[in-house]
C-alpha cells in the first residue's frame, strides 16, 4: 500500500476533532466489522408473559429492540435523596431479602428486601411475587421503579436485575449521583425495567449496527455515529446524553425523509407525461377580464404567474396554494381549470364534504359568469340518471369541468382528456384518495393543492417536502376586523349573551360552537379532564334554549348528521330561517353567511390557533362588525394570540413559536406526528440542514449510487420500502 503523500483534504480525523490524524494513532485504531445479519436474530423472552408483551411491541428481533427507544430517561436517584411520595429510580445492592406473611387472605406474601447503594439503605416492598426471594439473592443488583414511602420503605413498581445501571462508563467511577436511566414505551407483560434489562443483555449487538450517514454528512453536522447514538440514548451516561444521541436519529429521520421527498419530485419530473398547456390564453384571459367583477389581488396575480409556468410545462404540476379562507384560491383554481378548458382538455376539482363541493359548485357557476362552459356537480348524493348522464359526458369530453367530492374518483368515473386537478382541503383527504383523482388520467394531469390552513415553511417542509408551495397571504378588500374577546367567568359569559341577543335583536345571526356532540362523547383519553367541563353541543342546544337564548331559533349541526340533514341545517340557516347555529368543528370550512356576526367558542382551550382561526372566519363575511367570544381560561396563550392578530400566516407562527415553547397542543391537533423520533416544531433546525443535504445529494446523485451513498439508499428502502419512491408518503 502507498503512503499516503501530500497531506490531503480528506485526512482521517479523530472524531468531532479538527487535527488529523497521525499514521499510529490510525493503526491503533479499533476496526469494526459490524455484522448486520445479527440484528436479525430473534429475541429470547425470560417468561412466556414476556414473549407476549414484546411481540405486541413489535419486537421480534435484537435488532428491533435496539430500534426500541426510551420515551425519555429518568434520572435514577440514590437513597438519601429519596423523597416520601416521589416516584423514582434507583440502582440498588440486595443485602438481604424475605418474604413476610400478609395477614390478610387471599393475599400473596409480601418480599421485603433491604437494599443500598452507596449513599444509605431502604426496604424495598415488592408485591404479590413470592419467587422472588429466590430470584434476588443478597449481592443482587437491581434498578427499582416505585414510590417511595414512610420510614425508609420503597414500594417497587418494577425492578430488573441491572448492573452498572447508567453509571458513567469511565474507569472505575463508581459514582452512582445522578445516573440516568432509561425508560421504555412498555406493554402488558413486559414492564419498561424488564426491557431495560433486555436493552442491557443486546449490548453487544450495537456493534452491528450500520450507519447510514455519509461521512461528509456526519463530519460536518458534528453527529455521532449510529451505534454510539443508539447507545447514548439506552444507556445514557449523563443527562445530555439521551438527547445528543435521540437528536442523531432525528436527522437521519428527517434527511431520510426529504430524500424521498427530494426523489419523488425528481423522478415525476422526469415523467413529463402532463399536458403542455402552453398556447396564448384566450377564454382565460377573457374571463380574467370580462367575467371577474373585481380586479385580482396582487398575490392572487402572482399565484397565477407561478401556475402558468408550471401548465406549460410537461411536468405534471404539483403545488400547493396555501391561503386562509376567502383568500381567493377558488378564482385561482378556477384559472387554472380554465386554462385546461382552452386547450380542449377537462379539469376536476374534489372537495372534502359535499357541502364544501355544492358551495364551491355555486362559486364555480357565479365565477364563470356569461361563459358558456359545461360544468357539473358529482357528489354521493347525485341521483342514478343524472351521474350516468355525468359520467357519460366526461368520459366523452362533453363536460370539460366537474367539481364534486370522494364520488369523482369511484371506478366508473373516466375522463377524456383530465388535465388539471384541483384538490380543495387536501389534507382532509387520505394519500390515497388524492392520488387516485391524479390516477383517473394515464397522461398525469397537473394537481393543484389547496389548503385554508397557513404553513409556516419549516413545517411544509416536513409535510409537503415534495410540492411546489404557493401563498395567498392577504385577503382581497383587506380583512373586515373581527373584534375578539377572551370570556372568563360566568359575569363575562352573562355578557356574552347579552351582546348575542342584542346582534339578533338587530336581525343578524349567530354561531355557537362546542367541542363535543354528546355529552357522554369521550375526550379522547385525555387524563384529568373532567368531561363533565365540556359543552356538549346537543345538550347546549337544550340549555340554551331554555335559558338564554329563550324564543329564539335555534339548530343543531354536527359531523354525525346525515348529509342530507346536514345541508338542509345549513341551508335553513343561510336563508336566515334560524337565529342561532349550535355547532361542532363542521362549520370550520366552507360555510358563507354573510349575516352572521357574533360567534362564540365553548372551551376555546380544547382548539389549537389554527382551529379557533378557521372558525372565526366564519363571521366578519358581510358589511357587519363582527365578534368572536372564546370561552376559556384568562391567560392562555393561545386564545390571547388569536385575541391579537388576524393575520392567519401570523397566527401559524405564534402557533409554531408557543409549541417549541413547549405549550402542550397535542401532535394529533397539529397534525405532526407522523415522525418517529423527530420532534416538529422542536427540531426545525434539525429539519432545515436535513433538506439542505438531502437536496445536495439528490443533485449530485439522484439515484444514490455513489458508495457513499448506498447505505443512504438501503436505509431508505427500508424505511419506505422499495416502492416508495412513486408512492403519497403515508400520513
Ligand atoms: P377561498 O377559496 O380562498 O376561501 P374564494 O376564492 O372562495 O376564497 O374567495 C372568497 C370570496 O372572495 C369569493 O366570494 C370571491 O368571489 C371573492 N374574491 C376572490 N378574489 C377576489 C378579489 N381579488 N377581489 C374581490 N373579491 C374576491
Ligand atoms: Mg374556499
Amino acid at each position: 500500500m502507498a503512503e499516503p503523500c501530500a497531506p490531503c483534504a480528506f485526512a482521517p480525523r479523530a472524531f468531532a476533532r479538527a487535527d488529523s490524524l497521525a499514521r499510529e494513532e490510525m493503526l491503533l485504531a479499533p476496526v469494526r466489522w459490524p455484522r448486520p445479519r445479527r440484528l436479525a436474530e430473534p429475541l429470547r423472552a425470560p417468561t412466556p408473559k414476556a414473549a407476549e408483551g414484546l411481540r405486541a411491541l413489535g419486537l421480534n428481533s435484537v435488532g428491533e429492540l435496539l430500534e426500541h427507544l426510551p420515551r425519555d430517561s429518568r434520572e435514577a436517584r440514590t437513597v438519601a435523596e429519596l423523597r416520601v411520595g416521589e416516584q423514582a429510580t434507583v440502582a440498588v445492592e440486595v443485602r438481604s431479602i424475605a418474604a413476610r406473611s400478609v395477614r390478610r387472605r387471599g393475599m400473596r406474601p409480601l418480599v421485603e428486601a433491604w437494599v443500598v447503594d452507596e449513599t444509605g439503605g431502604m426496604r424495598a416492598v415488592f408485591f404479590n411475587q413470592p419467587w422472588l426471594v429466590e430470584k434476588y439473592p443478597p449481592g443482587t443488583r437491581l434498578v427499582l421503579h416505585g414510590k417511595a414511602g414512610e420510614r425508609g420503605s420503597f414500594g417497587v413498581a418494577h425492578h430488573a436485575v441491572g448492573c452498572d445501571v447508567g453509571m458513567a462508563q469511565g474507569a472505575g467511577e463508581q459514582e452512582q449521583s445522578g445516573a440516568v436511566v432509561a425508560h421504555y414505551p412498555a406493554a402488558e407483560g413486559v414492564s419498561s425495567t424488564q426491557l431495560l434489562t433486555l436493552v442491557r443483555g443486546a449490548r453487544g449487538a450495537l456493534a452491528d449496527v450500520v450507519e447510514p450517514l455519509p461521512a461528509a454528512v456526519r463530519a460536518t453536522e458534528s453527529l455521532p455515529d449510529r451505534a454510539s447514538a443508539l447507545s447514548a440514548l439506552h444507556f445514557p451516561g449523563g443527562p445530555d446524553d439521551a438527547e445528543a444521541g435521540r437528536a442523531r436519529l432525528a436527522f437521519e429521520e428527517l434527511l431520510l425523509t426529504q430524500l424521498l421527498f427530494l426523489r419523488r419530485r425528481a423522478r415525476r419530473r422526469a415523467l413529463e407525461g402532463a399536458p403542455v398547456l402552453d398556447t396564448l390564453p384566450s377564454l382565460s384571459a377573457r374571463w380574467l377580464e370580462r367575467a371577474l367583477p373585481f380586479a385580482l389581488t396582487a398575490g392572487q396575480r402572482a399565484a397565477i404567474g407561478e401556475i402558468a409556468g408550471d401548465l406549460a410545462s410537461p411536468c405534471p404540476m404539483q403545488r400547493l396554494l396555501m391561503g386562509e379562507v376567502g383568500s381567493g384560491k377558488t378564482v385561482v383554481a378556477l384559472w387554472a381549470m380554465l386554462r385546461a378548458v382552452e386547450h380542449g382538455c377537462q379539469a376536476a376539482l374534489m372537495a372534502p364534504t359535499e357541502t364544501l363541493a355544492e358551495q364551491h359548485f355555486a362559486t364555480v357557476q357565479r365565477l364563470l359568469g356569461g361563459e358558456q362552459i359545461a360544468c357539473a356537480l358529482l357528489t354521493g348524493s347525485t341521483r342514478a340518471k343524472r351521474r350516468a348522464d355525468t359520467l357519460g359526458k366526461l368520459a366523452s369530453g362533453e363536460l370539460a369541468l366537474v367539481v364534486g367530492t370522494h364520488a369523482l374518483i369511484e371506478p366508473e368515473v373516466g375522463f377524456r382528456s383530465l388535465a388539471v386537478a384541483v384538490v380543495d382541503e387536501q389534507h382532509r383527504f387520505g394519500v390515497r384518495q388524492r392520488t387516485a383523482l391524479e390516477d383517473k388520467d394515464p397522461a398525469h394531469p397537473h394537481v393543484l393543492h389547496m389548503t385554508a390552513t397557513p404553513i409556516p415553511r419549516t413545517l411544509a417542509l416536513a409535510e409537503h417536502g415534495d410540492l411546489d408551495v404557493t401563498a395567498l397571504r392577504e385577503l382581497p378588500g383587506g380583512r373586515r376586523p373581527i373584534k375578539t374577546r377572551i370570556v372568563t367567568g360566568e359575569r363575562a359569559r352573562a355578557r356574552a349573551y347579552e351582546l348575542l341577543r342584542e346582534q339578533l335583536g338587530r336581525g343578524r345571526q349567530a354561531y355557537v360552537v362546542c367541542p363535543l356532540v354528546e355529552e357522554a362523547e369521550s375526550g379522547a383519553g385525555e387524563a384529568g379532564r373532567s368531561e363533565s367541563d365540556l359543552r356538549a353541543a346537543t345538550a347546549e342546544l337544550e340549555r340554551l334554549a331554555k335559558g338564554e337564548l329563550k324564543g329564539r331559533r335555534l339548530l343543531l349541526l354536527h359531523g354525525q348528521m346525515r348529509p342530507r340533514e346536514k345541508q338542509e341545517a345549513m341551508a335553513s340557516f343561510a336563508a336566515g330561517d334560524v337565529d342561532v347555529l349550535v355547532a361542532t368543528t363542521v362549520i370550520e370550512v366552507g360555510v358563507d353567511v354573510p349575516n352572521a356576526t357574533v360567534m362564540l367558542v365553548e372551551n376555546a382551550e380544547r382548539f389549537g390557533i389554527a382551529q379557533l382561526h378557521q372558525l372565526r372566519g366564519r363571521v366578519g363575511r358581510g358589511e357587519h362588525a363582527s365578534t368572536c367570544l372564546l370561552v376559556g381560561p384568562p391567560g392562555a396563550r393561545r386564545l390571547r394570540a388569536l385575541a391579537e392578530h388576524d393575520d392567519g400566516f401570523r397566527l401559524a407562527e405564534i402557533d409554531l413559536e408557543l409549541r417549541q415553547e413547549g405549550e402542550l397542543v397535542g401532535t394529533r391537533q397539529s397534525g405532526l406526528g407522523q415522525f418517529r423520533v423527530a420532534d416538529l416544531p422542536a427540531d426545525a433546525a434539525l429539519l432545515e440542514s436535513a433538506r439542505r443535504w438531502a437536496r445536495a445529494i439528490v443533485k449530485d446523485d439522484p439515484e444514490l449510487r455513489a458508495p457513499e451513498h448506498r447505505l443512504l439508499g438501503e436505509a431508505l428502502d427500508a424505511a419506505f420500502g422499495a416502492g416508495a419512491l412513486l408512492e403519497p408518503i403515508p400520513a
